[in-house]
């Protein structure tokens, strides 16, 4: 039987659940880690807030100069870490051969599992509407033969996402870039999703779909 991996990975993890927390954070450019003016970095960032440039690793204070009016909250790593726990009980809902990667993605094991849940689609999308029901956020699901390629069907539907989110981006470049209608710049896919620098090349024809 063939194998069938699925990488499911939570958006912007951190902001997302302040957004459900906080209804008034909504489509709003969130950055979670400190204030502006403190020292310290970026732990997390709203899609909103990366179309600015502002993403995770960055200094505070360099996301502030990207986009002064961006909300910058503290963070609550119990709140986070309450949510990671009913994520990966989800995932084990479907599949108990289930690997955490991070606090917020993990790869899931469902060879032969069509007979439960239909269709590895229709099992994806069981699994996105139960996180988004239980958790209130969305999530990204990539599915393929190995975790490798799971993991950029993953990144490709993200991408596809960010594409449409809003209109704060005019196309993607063909290096993957998008241009911001806000800045003009230029951002990297991994300006938008790190997680897509770590150790994942992509080369994904999809993405100019
Ligand atoms: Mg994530």
């Amino acid at each position: 039987m063939a194998r069938r991996i699925m990488h499911i990975d939570l958006d912007a993890f951190f902001t997302s659940v302040e957004q459900v927390d906080n209804p008034r954070l909504k489509g709003k450019p969130v950055v979670v880690g400190d204030q502006p003016d403190r020292r310290g970095v970026v732990a997390a960032a709203s899609y909103e807030a990366r179309v600015f440039g502002i993403h995770s690793a960055m200094p505070l204070k360099t996301a502030s100069r990207l986009y002064p009016q961006a909300i910058f909250i503290e963070g609550n790593i119990k709140k986070y870490l309450d949510a990671a726990l009913k994520f990966m009980a989800i995932l084990m809902d479907f599949s108990p051969f289930i690997e955490p990667v991070g606090i917020d993605e993990a790869f899931l094991d469902v060879t032969g599992f069509e007979s439960l849940h239909g269709s590895m689609r229709q099992m994806a999308g069981k699994i996105r509407q139960r996180i988004k029901d239980d958790i209130g956020i969305n999530a990204s699901v990539g599915i393929a033969g190995s975790k490798l390629v799971a993991k950029v069907d993953m990144l490709d539907s993200k991408a596809a996402k960010f594409e449409r989110l809003n209109s704060a981006i005019d196309g993607i470049g063909k290096k993957y870039g998008f241009t911001s209608i806000q800045t003009g710049r230029t951002l990297r896919l991994k300006d938008i999703f790190p997680e897509s620098d770590r150790g994942y090349t992509l080369h994904t024809p999809s993405l100019s779909r």
